[in-house]
């Protein structure tokens, strides 16, 4: 099974088998043909397995063609941290591209200008930590009602580390019918209640 048997749009294809990519992981097997469908993902696994082009190629296909107006990015990843937010951005930023759309990292610890610039602008696809997210939205500079896809990564990290309050904020602040896609090394009772809320 191919990328383009899965649905992948086909200048992805083209920037992955650059990149060396050719043949899809399992994980990205099992997911990218429902997930590109525009259907709720929950998946389970680690680091390593392929996830965040497993979502990745999902979001950037179903985005492609689409304009994001001033501060109301169309799709939201969110990570537990900084490092991992900059580690998907790295995947996601070039493969965007390739199909003309940005992406912006917002996260604590980087300079708020450049993010609020990028927000302004208008950016398709943010790379978010909770804490940033919810201040930048406290202080009006994004607005989450045209978000179309939502990704949560590493969800049993952020529930660890105490964001869930954060990240059910977040998620209301999207439209219900929009897409979500939850990935997590273990699905144990916090990401249950996540899960159980928030996923079709
Ligand atoms: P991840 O689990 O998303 O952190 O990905 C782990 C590593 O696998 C990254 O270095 C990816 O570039 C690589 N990778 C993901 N999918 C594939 C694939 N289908 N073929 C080859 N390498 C891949």
């Amino acid at each position: 099974m191919s990328f383009k048997d899965l649905g992948v749009n086909s200048a992805l294809i083209k920037a992955l088998n650059l990149a060396g990519i050719d043949k899809p992981f399992p994980i990205q097997k099992a997911t990218l043909p429902d997930a590109i469908a525009g259907k709720d993902i929950l998946g389970r696994g680690q680091t390593g397995s392929g996830k965040t082009l497993a979502f990745g190629l999902a979001l950037i296909s179903r985005l492609a063609g689409k304009t994001a107006a001033p501060m109301r990015p169309l799709a939201l990843i969110l990570s537990p941290t900084r490092e991992l937010a900059m580690q998907i951005s790295d995947v996601i930023a070039p493969l965007s591209r390739s199909v003309n759309l940005n992406s912006q990292v917002v996260a604590g610890g980087l300079s708020y200008s450049k993010q609020i610039q990028a927000l302004k602008r208008g950016v398709p696809i943010v790379v978010a930590t909770p804490g940033r997210l919810i201040d930048l939205i406290q202080k009006k500079h994004i607005k989450l009602d045209d978000i179309l896809i939502t990704v949560l990564d590493e969800a049993d990290q952020m529930a660890d580390m105490g964001f869930l309050p954060d990240v059910k904020r977040i998620l209301d602040l999207t439209k219900p019918d929009g897409q979500r896609m939850l990935f997590s090394a273990t699905l144990d009772k916090d990401v249950d209640s996540l899960v159980k809320q928030y996923l079709r």
